[in-house]
């Protein structure tokens, strides 16, 4: 396949100690070539040995732009199996682009988000789901994440699927031999064969896809939030949730309010406790949550933390905060905080079970007391099984997810076919189909645009 030369800047457009260029492509050689001297201006890139190291100078023109160090590495042994350069220069913003356009000026194009990715995959270096992976290794935000995407990039997915998918075709190949030669193959129990094949497949692919949805919890986090009245001890607790591990805040942009995210790990489960009443903001007393703030908050989660104080007696106002959880059917878990207080009167756990229909946890934000219950309580009402994180299988992607299903609901429509007798040749046309469904999760008969689209979502110079 011809392919013209691209380029782009490959590192993040800030304050970075250096910045990288990227070129990939037939010329890729012959671009840095041009711009890429020594200190007497002499050329340095003739026919430099596969993954080198080079120091020198880009001149544009006459213009000395920058001082770098090139490296280059010979096609196919590249991230995208074409020939590459990759010029590190200093990491400013300015110099950076001034190095970009002058390649550009030289020969290469400006590349698309994702363009390096996707000739990695066009040029058969890499899969579908491994090409994925990248991206979802570039977003990680914890570290189960950022183990799942580097499992998936080194092909876990891939050969996980080329495996069931070789034995798919070999059922399929003896069935149209043996309706084509019935002499020679013989079809008398096979139909019982194929069936018990089928259901080792279909209970994989099934297991594959309730971890998927584990996987796709523990890699995004379940987004929570803490209600309660004031001076129950929100902040406390989150606080103390957020203390136990390194948090991460991140913003989420595109939304009109802006809403702050905490990212905690509590045991090997990730909460994104979304901060967006700002109770964190001690001093603002009158300010801090009421009911109207609960409510929008209550909207936006999976998961509520409804905080009450154990010192003192229900009020009008904890049994508003209910309601709004109970009208959004949310699944929530009542802290019964500050159980760590000697008071002669504290509430009683039977009676907020009783009267509010959640679970109810005992807890003390200054005594570091619950933390374990409610990490057990968060894995029951949202994880299936057991919750292993390594060596599974997890499809953290909708597109992936969505061709197993395609996969099993074929598969299953053969051992009907098996179990209403149908003749053999109904048998091929759904093994053809859960062939190709799988076949499509690693890239193969996949339309263009499904790879556009795919590739789009890439950050640039990736
Ligand atoms: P918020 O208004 O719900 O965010 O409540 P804060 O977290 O600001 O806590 C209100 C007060 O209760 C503060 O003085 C906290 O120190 C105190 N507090 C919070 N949690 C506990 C707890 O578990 N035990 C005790 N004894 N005091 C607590």
């Amino acid at each position: 396949m011809e392919q013209d030369t691209i380029a782009a800047i490959a590192t993040a457009l800030n304050h970075s100690g250096i910045s990288i260029v990227r070129i990939s492509g037939e010329k890729a050689l012959e671009v840095a070539g041009r711009i890429f001297f020594n200190q007497k201006r002499e050329k340095i890139l003739k026919q430099p040995k596969s993954h080198t190291v080079h120091y020198g100078y880009i001149y544009d023109g006459q213009d000395l732009i920058d001082e770098v160090l090139v490296v280059y590495m010979k096609a196919p042994r590249s991230y995208t199996a074409e020939d590459v350069v990759e010029v590190d220069c200093h990491g400013g913003l300015k110099v950076t682009e001034r190095v970009l356009q002058t390649v550009l000026k030289n020969g290469a194009r400006l590349a698309e988000p994702g363009e390096f990715t996707k000739r990695a995959f066009l040029n058969g270096r890499i899969d579908l789901t491994e090409a994925e992976a990248v991206m979802d290794l570039i977003q990680s935000k914890n570290e189960f994440s950022m183990k799942n995407s580097l499992n998936q990039m080194q092909g876990s997915i891939r050969k996980k699927i080329e495996q069931v998918r070789a034995r798919l075709l070999h059922e399929i190949a003896y069935l149209e031999a043996a309706l084509d030669d019935p002499e020679h193959y013989e079809l008398v129990g096979y139909g019982e064969q194929l069936d018990q094949k089928l259901d080792c497949f279909l209970q994989e692919g099934k297991k594959i896809l309730k971890n998927s949805k584990n996987g796709a919890l523990l890699k995004d986090g379940i987004c929570t939030v803490i209600v309660g009245k004031p001076n129950v001890g929100k902040s406390s607790i989150l606080n103390l949730l957020v203390g136990k591990e390194r948090a991460i805040v991140t913003e989420i942009e595109g939304t009109t309010r802006d809403i702050l995210e905490e990212q905690v790990v509590l045991h090997d489960i990730v909460l994104r406790i979304i901060d967006t009443a700002g109770i964190r903001e001690t001093e603002d007393r009158v300010e801090k949550i009421g009911v109207e703030r609960s409510k929008k908050s209550v909207e936006e989660a999976q998961l509520v933390l409804f905080v009450l104080d154990w010192s003192k007696p229900l009020t009008k106002e904890d049994r508003e905060i209910f309601k709004l959880i109970q009208n959004q059917k949310k699944k929530a878990v009542i802290l019964l905080n500050k159980t760590d207080l000697e008071t002669e009167h504290p509430l009683k756990e039977e009676e907020v079970r009783n009267e509010f229909k959640f679970p109810v946890l005992s807890f003390s934000a200054k005594e570091e007391q619950g933390t374990e219950e409610l990490a057990a309580y968060i894995r029951d009402a949202f994880f299936e099984g057991d919750l292993h994180t390594e060596e599974e299988i997890y499809l953290t992607n909708l597109r992936q997810q969505q061709l197993v299903e395609e996969a099993i609901s074929s598969m299953e429509l053969v051992k009907q076919s098996i179990a209403q007798g149908m003749p053999e040749d109904f048998y091929t046309i759904d093994l053809t189909r859960a062939y190709e469904a799988l076949g499509r999760m690693i890239g193969e008969e996949v339309d263009d645009d499904v790879v556009d689209e795919i590739f789009r979502a890439f950050c640039m110079g990736k």
